[in-house]
């Protein structure tokens, strides 16, 4: 027998077995209430979902000594009750196809579904990388349009399609900098992050195996350029700069930090995942930079998020340029080609070795490239220009109840931040977050930057309506206020969500991330 379904929502209890008053007036969409218990729950593992006849020829005759001797121990559930087991799980998630995604530092924008539609197609979906290349031509057609379009908007000179995400990106530029370094015989052992850097920066040159030092921001929350270039000594091999940072502030020195760190003999790294807020306004080329990833999962659309999949392509200066991985498309007279080791020695190139086993992710590819083609070069500026204006109207209008921490440091780029200041005594951006939930929106990004206490980064993106923009701004208002004022019914947010508030200390120090079966009795 299967067991119950247990399925119904519970709301929050005090100790007197009330339900809990929630004394906000609620803007945003209801959170959905399944409470869906484990397939393994459901589903007893002595039923079957299926009738199979009874089998003449015993398995073990036809499987010899491969045939399973004992229970394989899957929940025994029909196909209906299988397909509203997942559905309701799903119905549990926040998506950006249900409503805003204001993660800030993660561009969870949409996805156009013709982006999809291309990506499915079989000459791109079905392709194995393996397949000998005069089969291939389309897809390796389509992995050098989207580097020239990548070159172009960059302004620079060459491209590695390689990298899986940013972080393995920033590992590839950093990879071809020490590949760099170490053919002038001139190994260096420092790489500086700036403090607006985004945190995988620093991880990043500390995996590469250089120690990493700090490089202060401004009050206004840039880069310390003073202090950035009295640090420059021989050792330092590199400098990561995100540019638009992490406080969505524009480097507006950027220049004159990559002058002063040429002048020092080392490589300039921008970590471009923030691109998106400069497309078609700002080529890095022109900045100086020697390497930068670019996410393609953030800012040419495609989904991503719990893991993946994710694209990082690097673009590199002509300094850096013989250093990058392999394999690389060429175009030649009949077609594209590989360069892989065998052929390397042909193009003048000394390439520190391979990111991946093979040519990277064609599934993004194709989406970013459909992506690029659909907005034309016009279109992909004017994305850039609609999302740095959606994350300055949530800016200016949240400003006089949410602390702006750089509200005079001029316009910000593509997403907005937010401090705790003016909070009630005991009230954090954890309990605001969490009340956005009772709200119908996934929170923000929070604590993050680390420079401004009680951060909130909102990244609205550009493809978000006003109305959208206002109903969101409403609810974050609304939530802000209850904060201020120490609503402490904040405190045991969220109440119309699947979970209450979850040990988060717990469940990162001690996941239980799997099924194991009640002891029998
Ligand atoms: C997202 C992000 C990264 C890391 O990219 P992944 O694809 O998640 O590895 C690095 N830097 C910045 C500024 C980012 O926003």
């Amino acid at each position: 027998m299967n067991a119950p379904n247990k399925s119904g929502w519970k709301p929050a209890m005090n100790a007197e077995g009330e339900m809990m008053a929630v004394s906000a007036t609620y803007t945003g969409n209801r959170a959905l209430m399944l409470d869906e218990p484990l397939i393994f729950e459901i589903g007893g593992t002595d039923t079957t979902g299926v009738d199979l006849p009874d089998i003449d020829t015993p398995a073990s005759s036809r499987l010899g000594n491969l045939a399973r001797t004992a229970e394989i121990g899957l929940p025994g559930l029909s196909e209906p009750e299988t397909v509203r087991h997942y559905t309701r799980l799903s119905r549990q998630n926040y998506a950006i196809d249900l409503g805003l995604f204001p993660l800030g530092s993660c561009t969870m924008k949409h996805n156009p579904r013709l982006n999809e539609k291309v990506a499915r197609m079989p000459g791109f979906a079905d392709v194995h990388p393996l397949a000998p290349l005069p089969t291939i031509q389309g897809a390796l057609g389509v992995i050098y349009e989207l580097a020239e379009w990548l070159k172009t908007l960059t302004g620079m000179p060459a491209v590695a399609m390689s990298p899986k995400a940013g972080a393995h990106g920033e590992l590839c530029g950093i990879l071809a900098i020490r590949a760099a370094l170490e053919a002038r015989g001139d190994a260096r052992k420092v790489v500086l992050c700036p403090e607006s850097a985004h945190g995988t920066n620093p991880a990043t040159a500390a995996f590469a195996g250089y120690e990493v030092e700090d490089i202060p921001a401004t009050p206004e929350g840039r880069v310390d350029l003073a202090a950035l270039t009295a640090r420059l000594r021989p050792d330092v091999a590199a400098v990561m700069i995100t540019n638009p940072n992490t406080c969505g502030l524009f480097e507006r020195d950027f220049r004159k930090i990559a002058d002063a760190v040429h002048a020092a003999g080392a490589f300039v790294y921008c970590d471009g995942a923030n691109f998106n807020a400069i497309v078609g306004r700002v080529r890095p080329g022109d900045l100086g930079v020697d390497a930068m990833h670019i996410n393609l999962h953030k800012t040419f659309s495609t989904p991503h998020g719990g893991g993946g999949p994710g694209s990082g392509p690097v673009v590199f200066s002509q300094a850096l340029a013989p250093f990058a991985p392999l394999p690389f498309v060429e175009r030649t007279e009949d077609g594209f080609m590989l360069v892989e080791e065998e052929n390397l020695a042909d193009h003048h190139r000394h390439s520190f070795g391979r990111m991946t086993a093979f040519h990277g992710q064609m599934g993004m590819f194709t989406r970013a490239l459909t992506y690029m083609l659909s907005h034309g070069a016009d279109g992909l500026k004017q994305v850039s220009e609609d999302a740095v204006l959606n994350a300055n109207y949530i800016l200016r209008s949240l400003e006089d109840v949410l602390h702006a921490p750089f509200a005079d440091s001029g316009p910000c780029m593509h997403e907005a931040l937010f401090g705790d200041r003016g909070f009630a005594e005991g009230m954090s951006t954890l309990d605001l977050a969490k009340g956005m939930i009772d709200e119908g929106f996934h929170p923000m990004t929070m604590y993050f930057p680390l420079v401004v206490h009680g951060a909130m980064l909102v990244e609205p993106t550009e493809t978000e309506s006003k109305a959208a923009l206002d109903q969101f701004i409403g609810a974050l208002r609304s939530v802000a206020k209850r904060a201020i004022a120490g609503d402490e019914s904040l405190k045991s947010a969220p109440h119309f969500a699947p979970r209450r508030r979850l040990d988060e200390t717990l469940a990162a120090r001690k996941p239980v991330l799997a099924w194991n079966s009640p002891p029998q009795a």
